[in-house]
């Protein structure tokens, strides 16, 4: 019988590439996305069921459904620089959203539950290497939810049986490297998918954010991983709740930052083309590093970030920018 997993936010860019990993590892991803940040054609290795995570009973219609053995929680609100503005829309969006999805989940006795969390629940630590032990003190509302929403999924784990696998992403960067889906937000605000604009001459320049950090050339230094990499582990980490193994969470970092200007320099080398910059101002929110090692993935999962050095992120990210799948 087919395994469904209900993939929320399966229209997205983590989200559509996990529906390609789950594929391939012979589950049915059912998507259920709102298509208010999402795309329709991104949804293209099983079924769509539209729809807001606020609503109840649409969710309990789809659990009904579909049956799903798991579910995939991607849908989120995740910028920083808006989280800033109007926190209330991440604590209403993010977590009252998702406490609707965790009730509606353990209703219906799907009890195995992957999320998408971030390192952006750490806020700034003095540069030190990140582990899942490391003290959760957020910068920003955008990692506060994401905190809250692991603290009710321990919550319900211990009154209900709920069991989590947690991921902690760093930086997701890249695409399918067969182009069938990437990277596509509205209104973007990464770092690669900007520069790689600027480049094609998308927009005028790509402004660097912050000069002045206590970093050894002034910016910010960040850990990227590489989206097909972080979505194998999801397929992994689904595999380790099927085995029984229990609620569990890890850290998807590749031990290695890199500066802003260092991946600047690295699109220059990939692209062979000259990326127009301008220097601006600090943006409110942003931690100074965050990088992590991912040794618990890798001795408990069985990860291994193969795809995640800059030249094939930056590589991957442009080839999808050229497919002509981008300009929609
Ligand atoms: N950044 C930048 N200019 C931009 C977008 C991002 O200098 O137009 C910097 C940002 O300050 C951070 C890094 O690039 O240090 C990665 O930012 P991104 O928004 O891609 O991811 P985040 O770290 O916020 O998850």
């Amino acid at each position: 019988m087919a395994k469904h997993v209900l993939v929320t936010g399966g229209a997205g860019y983590i989200g559509s590439h996990a529906c390609k990993a789950l594929k391939a590892a012979g589950y049915v991803p059912v998507t259920f996305d709102s298509l208010v940040t999402g795309w329709e054609q991104a949804v293209k290795f099983g079924p769509l069921e539209r729809g807001e995570l606020a609503d109840r009973a649409r969710l309990d219609e789809v659990f009904a459904k579909w049956q799903p053995v798991a579910v995939m929680h991607f849908a989120a609100l995740s910028q920083v620089g808006e989280a800033m503005k109007e926190p209330g829309k991440y604590w209403r969006g993010n977590v009252a959203a998702s406490l609707t999805l965790i009730e509606a989940a353990v209703a219906a006795g799907c009890l195995d539950f992957v999320f998408s969390s971030t390192c952006a629940t750490y806020g700034d630590h003095d540069g030190v290497m990140l582990d899942e032990d490391t003290p959760q003190t957020p910068l920003n509302s955008y990692g506060a939810s994401k905190r809250a929403i692991e603290d009710m999924l321990k919550d319900f784990g211990a009154a209900h049986g709920l069991r989590s696998v947690i991921f902690r992403y760093f930086n997701v960067a890249g695409a399918d490297p067969e182009t069938e889906v990437g990277e596509f937000h509205q209104p973007e605000t990464h770092l690669i998918p900007l520069m790689l604009d600027a480049i094609e001459g998308k927009r005028a320049a790509l402004t660097v954010f912050g000069t002045d950090y206590p970093t050894p050339d002034g910016t910010c230094v960040r850990d990227y991983v590489h989206v097909m990499d972080l979505v194998d582990a999801h397929v992994l980490g689904l595999q380790w709740l099927e085995a029984g193994k229990g609620s569990r969470v890890f850290c998807l970092g590749t031990g290695r930052g890199f500066s802003v200007r260092e991946v600047i320099d690295h699109s220059r080398a990939v692209t062979n083309r000259e990326v127009p910059i301008v220097l601006g101002d600090r943006r409110a929110g942003d931690a100074v590093k965050l990088v992590s090692g991912s040794e618990r993935a890798m001795a408990e999962l069985g990860w291994q970030p193969v795809r995640s050095t800059l030249a094939q992120m930056i590589g991957d990210a442009w080839k999808w920018h050229q497919s002509g799948h981008y300009d929609r």
